[in-house]
């Protein structure tokens, strides 16, 4: 299964290590060809080379979109060497065998993510080199396909230990991952094309990403992880430039995420705000004047867990907030952006992380959210229902005062982005206890008051914020105990979906207590 490499077509776009590559193949005897950018590379560095117009001739033309798309070039890809048929009508055609395909394609993806122009990103679709690649690799028994500029030096030293030849594992590895190249590069193209006409559909959808970043190790350190984008350029942590501190692990990553897609839903027009995260959960989030002061509210909420945490911001961190940050030790800052100042606050911490982004991601986004299942995978739209006020039900006898309307709504998009089952508990646009996690609401109730009275104690106040405080669940209660449980935690408002078999003793029970209620008609599971 020993194939010797003869003749090598060189196509790249990237042409990072093409010139020591190919003067190693010529060095053991392979004849070079190849396309026009990458023959004048070839040549100015003194090596012999043929084109491939030459070869099928026909000039480039169309601005390069048609090169290499022609029989002379596929036949010699394509042709089995041991058909008498396929012989002979290389014989008769003229057709010479290419035992080595080098291809890396047009920059589609950082092209994308520069933020080019529709048509600029079009153009930057290369059609024949994954023409050329999916013939490579089909043709494994015969062919090596390159498409990765990392596996030149495996293919020199394959050659070497194997007297010129390669062997057919060592083809089948190449054809493997060039599919895998293919595959992502087309579903690159159809997730910007979805994003650029705003098609949500998942069966239109291609679920394939682009490897941005092998990580050191997954959730935990025997699980091996990479990071993945969508090239869908959603301004994020997989956008994000690092200014500092160590690489970003699996958990980091998954928390900062959460926590800027939570903090997004904040515009920044409506003030600043910021969201601390813990193991992909709030453990606080406040709106307030400046973004000091919402700093502090959030970190307020729930102070220990706080620690380690993971914050983001809906706007540009300046000196004041970066030295409030940095009083505990918090693993990773995101923001839109970070002025001089707070920069050379978080300079003086080496270990803490601080990503900027450019913007916010846009909560009302469309996109697709994935789970794996055993043998399968589950794909939905992202959660983007978004309720307005105008929405609102009120469903008991009691009216919501305007101060109570204004936490509900914060408390009800914070517990949006809480883990099922979801208790959120705020107070003048600050989350004061929350819940999250639970296999019953009546136990998240529990535990967003019993956070609540620890800071009380913590804070030296006299009473727990939850007194009085306006409350989130994300879905229905199922029965009167949950309203039960927020009215003894001294609960005065409850925002909720509704449409439990029993709200009507649901809504008695917080007529009976003196609660004011509202429906929003729309539920946020997040389990
Ligand atoms: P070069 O820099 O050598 O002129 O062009 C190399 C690039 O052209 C590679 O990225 C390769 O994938 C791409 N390519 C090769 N043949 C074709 C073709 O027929 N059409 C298009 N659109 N791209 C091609």
């Amino acid at each position: 299964d020993r194939i010797p490499l003869r003749r090598a077509l060189i196509s790249v776009s990237d042409k990072e290590g093409l010139v020591d590559f190919a003067r190693a193949l010529a060095a053991r005897g392979v004849e070079l060809l190849s396309t026009g950018g990458t023959a004048k590379a070839l040549r100015e560095a003194g090596l012999t080379v043929r084109d491939v117009a030459e070869i099928t001739g026909f000039p480039e033309m169309m601005d390069g979109r048609v090169k290499t798309l022609h029989p002379a070039v596929h036949g010699g890809l394509l042709a089995l060497r041991d058909n008498q048929d396929h012989r002979a009508a290389m014989e008769t055609h003229g057709i010479g065998a290419i035992d080595l395909l080098a291809v890396n394609l047009y920059p589609f993806e950082t092209t994308v993510a520069k933020g080019a122009a529709y048509d600029d990103c079009v153009e930057n679709i290369d059609i024949g080199g994954p023409a050329m690649i999916r013939a490579a690799a089909k043709n494994h028994a015969y062919v090596t396909t390159i498409v990765d500029v990392q596996d030149y030096a495996a293919l020199l030293a394959e050659l070497d230990a194997g007297d010129g030849a390669t062997s057919l594992p060592f083809r089948q590895r190449m054809a493997q991952a060039a599919y895998a190249r293919t595959a992502a590069y087309d579903a690159a193209v159809s997730s910007w094309m979805a994003g650029a006409i705003g098609e949500t559909t998942p069966r239109r959808r291609a679920f394939a990403g682009t490897l941005a970043q092998p990580l050191r190790y997954g959730e935990n350190p025997h699980q091996s992880a990479a990071f993945y984008t969508d090239g869908s350029g959603r301004p994020g942590v997989a956008t994000a430039r690092q200014w500092q501190g160590k690489e970003l692990s699996y958990n980091n990553i998954n928390d900062t995420d959460a926590a800027f897609e939570l903090v997004a839903e904040f515009a920044p027009a409506d003030g600043p705000a910021v969201a601390i995260i813990k193991h992909a959960n709030p453990c606080g989030v406040a709106r307030a004047d400046t973004l000091e002061s919402a700093y502090r509210r959030a970190f307020d909420c729930d102070r220990t867990s706080a620690f380690g945490g993971i914050i983001a911001l809906n706007r540009t961190l300046d000196e004041a907030t970066a030295r409030a940050i940095t009083e505990i030790f918090t693993e990773v800052v995101i923001a839109p952006d970070a002025d001089d100042a707070a920069r050379a606050v978080f300079a003086a911490k080496k270990n803490l992380r601080l990503l900027t982004t450019g913007g916010l991601p846009d909560a009302r986004a469309g996109g697709l959210t994935f789970r794996q299942v055993a043998g399968g995978f589950l794909v939905q739209d992202r959660d983007n229902g978004h309720v307005t006020r105008a929405d609102l039900r009120v469903v008991t006898r009691r009216q919501p005062t305007e101060a109570e309307l204004a936490d509900l709504m914060f408390a009800w998009t914070v517990a949006k982005h809480v883990k099922s089952n979801a208790i959120v508990y705020a107070r003048d646009l600050a989350t004061v206890g929350i819940g999250a996690g639970q296999m019953s609401r009546v136990d998240s109730t529990r535990i967003g008051r019993r956070k609540s009275e620890d800071m009380a104690e913590a804070l030296g106040l006299s009473a727990p914020l939850t007194e009085g405080a306006a409350v989130a669940s994300d879905a229905f209660f199922p029965f009167a105990d949950g309203i039960e449980a927020l009215a003894a935690a001294g609960a005065r408002a409850v925002i909720q979906p509704g449409g439990s078999m029993r709200d009507d003793e649901v809504i008695a029970a917080a007529d009976r207590l003196g609660l004011a209620m509202v429906f929003t008609g729309q539920r946020h599971f997040r389990h």
